[in-house]
């Protein structure tokens, strides 16, 4: 008797469990320890944070007087070691594999993936904090396009960006065309970013994006030559469009939700608006519709079945 009683009381506790979720749903790792989705949260997606943003987002205040990093955000490097040297695994494996100079557009329309990118143009810190705490809540990895100008005006905000797991790429200095400027002026541009993150992160970036998507063949080639992919978006690059005028949440949402694809790059600005505000909607979409929301690196290594599990 006592035993059907220790039975019926088990019992009625794993149901409890199952009822409840979440002790028998098992949190994976990734390399960095970072916590990401595991199966049984992609189905059930946590309550929305609904972050409220502003109308009107903040214009950037002029960056770039200074472009030297202090020693005192140097000596704070150290502790992103650990992160770094996953982004360092993964840089490795896309360079001793494919030739760099060449753009990417999008991943494997065979496996159901997408990156999220976030570009934070000429300058302008407004939202960063919302994003990271949006992707922290769902435990997706983003790619932070960030401007050489940008890094020095926001250091610690870009360590917290690597502290959190998530990947980092350069942008150039100072976000001009560079279809109107020189080779040499184009390679300054990379250069001293690349410079600027080593600086304040211990990472030399191999992703690279031209500002609006100028420059063409010439900057890709150029970019190649200093270790850099260049990343677009897809289709039509992927951009959200939300940065132009009139642009609205649902505009933005609609045009995710319609166009995306496995292998999709999706670009978000963070002086937008609409973006910031359609972007929790935008990764819920996702994850409730079967994706894994990805770093690119790992759209490109899924692509070219660099990781040996293709
Ligand atoms: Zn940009």
């Amino acid at each position: 008797m006592k035993y059907v009683f220790l039975l019926l009381a088990a019992l009625f506790i794993f149901g409890l469990a199952v009822f409840m979720g979440a002790p028998f749903s098992f949190d994976t790792h990734d390399e960095s320890g970072q916590a990401v989705r595991s199966e049984t949260e992609e189905s059930a997606l946590p309550e929305p944070l609904n972050i409220p943003f502003l109308t009107e987002v903040p214009e950037p205040n002029n960056p770039c007087s200074n472009i030297s990093v202090p020693e005192e955000i140097q000596q704070k490097r150290s502790d992103l070691a650990d992160n770094i040297a996953v982004l360092e695994k993964r840089t490795e494996k896309v360079k001793d594999t494919i030739s760099l100079s060449f753009e990417l557009e999008k991943g494997s329309p065979d496996i159901r993936a997408v990156a999220f990118t976030i570009d934070t143009g000429t300058g302008g810190s407004y939202g960063i904090t919302e994003l990271l705490d949006i992707a922290a809540y769902y435990k997706i990895p983003l790619t932070f396009f960030l401007t050489g100008c940008w890094v020095v005006e926001n250091p610690e905000l870009t360590q917290r960006i690597v502290r959190d797991g998530h990947s980092i790429a350069n942008h150039t200095l100072t976000h001009l065309n560079l279809a109107d400027v020189s080779d040499e002026r184009a390679r300054y541009e990379i250069e001293e970013t690349d410079r600027i993150f080593r600086d304040v992160t211990g990472f030399t970036p191999f992703l690279f994006r031209k500002p609006q998507y100028a420059g063409g063949e010439r900057i890709t080639t150029l970019a190649g030559t200093l270790g850099k992919i260049s990343i677009q978006g897809y289709p039509d690059f992927g951009d959200t469009t939300g940065w132009r005028s009139g642009s609205s949440k649902e505009g933005v949402l609609g045009r995710i939700t319609k166009h995306t694809a496995p292998g999709a790059i999706w670009v978000f600005h963070n002086l937008s608006s609409s973006d910031l505000s359609a972007f929790e909607d935008a990764a819920r979409f996702h994850l409730q519709d079967g994706y894994k929301i990805v770093p690119v690196e790992e759209l490109i290594i899924r692509l070219y079945g660099l990781d040996g599990e293709r």
